[in-house]
């Protein structure tokens, strides 16, 4: 259910499942933290509350806001963001199926699909995904069931189109299926340009205080969905109370988070561009970026991540380690800024793969704080 005034982004953000609570009027919504629910008589359930597993109220109420905020009818969380990924491409897919994966993804979906999936029969091909030509041919050489699209994506910050990537897998009878942590449904809604399905890892910016591990996926098509939410009951992987609790109350703010992030973001990709120390800037927000101007067109913002290359792999590692207010650490998306050196840190795991991150890329997730504490830290960071 959603507040009949709630229309616009920012008041769904707020107000989409988040009705105060009938009993007492409590405007938050409690955490409901019972694993079990009292029936009346045999088989008797109240709002069709059995087990914590199968349903919580909690739960749905985070669902209901990512279902309004993604623009799709069907919503799932999860108990991160790869227990996600896994239950919608157990859903999907099926031994001998392939997945046609962009070849600049964040490390755990690939090694989900390489290390888990693959041995499970589920085929793997990977293609630059920002470039649609290379994809349509990818395609047409042999028809894949599903594509994965991370846009912006992670580390290296390319755009892929979504629209046109949409009108490829539906010709082709692919199931398309976008990553959007980083952007976020405050600034690009795939469901909405053509995609099929929205994954996320609420880990980052949905939650956005660095404090809860989560993912969800959301959809249109009730079959699909029916897999989907078969898998969350019958494997399990959910999130509990307290984790979507906090996804919620997070989710709140997102509107003004993202603004904010993209501003700074915006300030230090400028800094960097023009700095003798940095070789290459990675930001869709900058004009000189390649997939600027279709980033300007899909996305209503740029984002909070800036990639930046530097002149030598022992350089970035210098760099990433010599941040003072950015914090030297995994993931992104939370109000404090971070660092992260991928080679080594969040895509260990495809060094030597078509996905391996450059030795000299650095990732910073920038943060809500002040914009001159910002680049005085990288001003200081850089000349270490
Ligand atoms: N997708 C993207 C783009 C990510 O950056 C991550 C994690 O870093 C994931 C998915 C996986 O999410 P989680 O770490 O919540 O399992």
């Amino acid at each position: 259910m959603t507040t009949p005034a709630a229309r616009g982004f920012a008041s769904l953000a707020v107000h989409a499942g988040q009705e105060p609570d009938e009993s007492t009027g409590a405007v938050i919504p409690p955490v409901h933290f019972s694993t079990t629910y009292a029936q009346d008589g045999i088989g008797g359930l109240r709002q069709g509350y059995e087990y914590g597993r199968s349903g919580n109220p909690t739960r749905t109420a985070l669902q209901a806001q990512l279902a309004a905020l993604e623009g799709g009818a069907h919503a799932f969380s999860f108990a991160s963001g790869l227990a996600a990924e896994d239950a919608l491409l157990r859903a999907a897919l099926q031994p001998g199926d392939e997945v046609l994966l962009g070849n600049d993804v964040y490390g755990g979906t690939y090694r989900l699909l390489a290390r888990v999936l693959g041995p499970w029969g589920v085929g793997l091909r990977t293609v630059a995904m920002s470039d649609t030509d290379a994809v349509r041919a990818a395609v047409a050489a042999a028809p894949p069931r599903l594509l994965w699209v991370e846009t912006p994506s992670n580390p290296l910050l390319r755009i892929s189109d979504i629209a046109a990537l949409a009108e490829i897998g539906r010709e082709a009878g692919a199931l398309v299926v976008v990553d959007n942590t980083f952007a976020t449904p405050a600034l690009q809604q795939p469901l909405a340009l053509g995609a099929d399905v929205v994954v996320h890892s609420t880990t980052k910016y949905l939650g956005g205080h660095s404090d809860v591990v989560g993912g969800a996926v959301v959809l249109n098509d009730d079959a699909l969905a029916a897999e989907v939410g078969f898998l969350q009951f019958a494997v399990g992987g959910v999130s509990g109370p307290m984790d979507a609790w906090l996804t919620t109350r997070g989710i709140k703010t997102l509107d003004v988070r993202m603004r904010r992030h993209s501003e700074n973001a915006a300030s230090v990709a400028a800094f960097l561009e023009g700095h003798e120390r940095v070789a290459r800037v990675y930001y869709p927000g900058l004009a000189a970026h390649p997939g600027h101007e279709l980033a300007a067109r899909q996305m209503s913002g740029f984002g909070g991540i800036v990639s930046v290359a530097l002149e030598s792999g022992e350089a970035a590692r210098r760099f990433a380690e010599s941040t003072r207010l950015f914090t030297l650490a995994e993931s992104l998306g939370g109000v404090e800024s971070l660092v992260n050196y991928p080679d080594a840190m969040t895509h260990a795991s495809v060094r030597g793969t078509d996905a391996a991150v450059p030795v000299e890329v650095v990732r910073l997730s920038v943060g809500i704080e002040d914009e001159a504490d910002l680049l005085a830290d990288l001003e200081q960071a850089l000349q270490v």
